[in-house]
C-alpha cells in the first residue's frame, strides 16, 4: 500500500487563523501542541479541571486557560489531548454538550474512535493528528526550527475540509516541516497497540527479562547479566535508530553479527510470530480493547497486581545498584 506524504507546501496554516482551538489535557502532548500552536499564531486555550494543577503551569507559559466546558463551548478544534481511557467520561459529560456546530473534534491518537468509546453527532469533523513521538520532543524541535514527523486521519468529513485542517494543524505544530504522512484511524490504532504490545513494550522486556533470567539462573552474577541483556540495548538501539539494522551491523564485531545472524532467529522464531499474529488478531477484533476498557471500568486490578509483581522483578534492585554507578545517567 502506498503511503501519501505531505510538506510544509501542501499545508495551509491561515486555516487556522480565524479558528479557536481547544487544547484538552496540558500533559506531553497537550503542553507541547498548545505551546507550538500559539507560537504558529493559532488561538489557544487550554481546557482544564478545576481542581487541575496546571492552571499556574499554563499561566507561566503566557496561555489562556479555561474549565473545559467553557472552553469547549467557544472551541472550532477540541484537541483530546488527556489520558487514552479518560477521554470518554470527559467526551459524554463536558464536551458533547457543549459542542459548537461545525466544530471539529481532534484526537493524537485513534483507540477511543475506533473501538467505538465516543460516537461524534454526524455533523462534527473528526481527524487525527498524532506526532511520532513524545511531547517533549514535539517541543524542543519545534523551538529548533525542525519538527517530529505527524501521522494525519479523517474519519468524519462533515464540512467536506476535514483534512485540510488536519494539514494544517499538523504544520501549527511543527509536524509538516518534517514530513505528513496519510493513515487512518484503524491503521494507527492497530499498529499502535500492536507494536507497543508485540514488540517496543512487551516483546522488548520480556525478551530482556528472559536473557537475563537465563544467565542468572545458570549460575552467573546477575551484574554481568543486566549489563549484558539490559543496560547494552540503548547502544544497539541508538545505532538502529541512526542508521538500520546496517549500521548497528557495522559498529559490532564480527563475532558478534555471526551470533546475530545465526542465533537471532532461533529466538524469534516461527512459535514466536505466531504468538504475534494471535496478539494482532486479539487487537483488530477488538478483544484486546474490551479486556482494556473493562479492566479500568473494574478500577484496574489485574493491571495493579501485574505492575507489582514486574516491580519485584530481580533485575529492578540489580539495575538500581548498578545505575547508581552510573552517575551521568539522569533518572
Ligand atoms: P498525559 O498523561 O501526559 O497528559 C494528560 C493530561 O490530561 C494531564 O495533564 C492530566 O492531568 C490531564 N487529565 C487527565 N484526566 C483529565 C480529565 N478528566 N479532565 C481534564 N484533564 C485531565 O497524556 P499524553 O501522553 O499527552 O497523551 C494524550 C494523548 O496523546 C493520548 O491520546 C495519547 O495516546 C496520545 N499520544 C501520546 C504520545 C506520547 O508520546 N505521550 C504520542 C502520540 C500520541
Ligand atoms: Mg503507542
Amino acid at each position: 500500500m502506498s503511503l501519501n506524504i505531505y510538506y510544509q507546501k501542501d499545508c495551509d496554516l491561515n486555516l487556522l487563523s480565524n479558528a479557536a482551538i481547544c487544547v484538552l489535557g496540558y500533559g506531553s502532548q497537550g503542553r507541547a501542541h498548545a505551546r507550538n500552536l500559539a507560537d504558529s499564531g493559532c488561538r489557544v486555550v487550554v481546557g482544564l479541571r478545576e481542581a487541575s494543577g496546571s492552571w499556574e503551569l499554563v499561566k507561566g507559559d503566557g496561555l489562556e486557560p479555561a474549565e473545559v466546558s467553557q472552553a469547549v463551548r467557544q472551541a472550532d478544534i477540541i484537541c483530546f489531548l488527556l489520558p487514552d481511557p479518560a477521554q470518554p467520561a470527559v467526551y459524554e459529560s463536558l464536551v458533547a454538550p457543549n459542542l459548537k456546530p461545525g466544530a471539529t473534534l481532534l484526537f493524537a491518537h485513534g483507540f477511543n474512535l475506533h473501538y467505538g468509546q465516543i460516537s461524534p453527532p454526524p455533523e462534527v469533523d473528526v481527524i487525527m493528528v498524532a506526532p511520532k513521538g513524545p511531547g517533549k520532543l514535539v517541543r524542543d524541535l519545534y523551538e529548533q526550527g525542525q519538527g517530529v514527523p505527524c501521522l494525519i486521519a479523517v474519519a468524519q468529513d462533515a464540512s467536506g475540509r476535514a483534512k485540510q485542517t488536519a494539514l494544517a494543524y499538523a504544520a501549527g505544530i511543527g509536524g509538516a516541516r518534517a514530513g505528513v504522512i496519510e493513515t487512518t484511524f484503524a491503521e494507527e490504532t492497530e499498529t499502535d497497540l500492536f507494536g507497543e504490545q508485540a514488540v517496543l513494550c512487551g516483546g522488548l522486556s520480556a525478551l530482556m527479562k528472559a536473557g537475563f533470567e537465563t544467565l542468572v539462573e545458570a549460575g552467573y552474577a546477575p551484574e554481568m547479566a543486566y549489563f549484558e541483556c539490559i543496560h547494552e540495548t540503548k547502544l544497539i538501539v541508538d545505532l538502529i535508530y541512526q542508521g538500520g539494522l546496517k549500521k548497528m551491523r557495522r559498529f559490532v564485531s564480527d563475532t558478534a553479527k555471526f551470533g546475530d545472524i545465526t542465533r537471532g532467529p532461533r529466538v524469534v522464531d516461527e512459535y514466536v510470530k505466531e504468538e504475534m499474529r494471535e496478539i494482532l488478531a486479539e487487537i483488530k477484533d477488538g478483544r484486546f480493547a474490551r479486556e482494556w476498557i473493562l479492566e479500568n471500568q473494574a478500577n484496574r486490578p489485574m493491571y495493579n497486581a501485574l505492575l507489582r509483581a514486574e516491580e519485584a522483578h530481580p533485575v529492578e534492585e540489580v539495575g538500581a545498584r548498578l545505575r547508581s554507578m552510573m552517575g551521568w545517567l539522569d533518572d
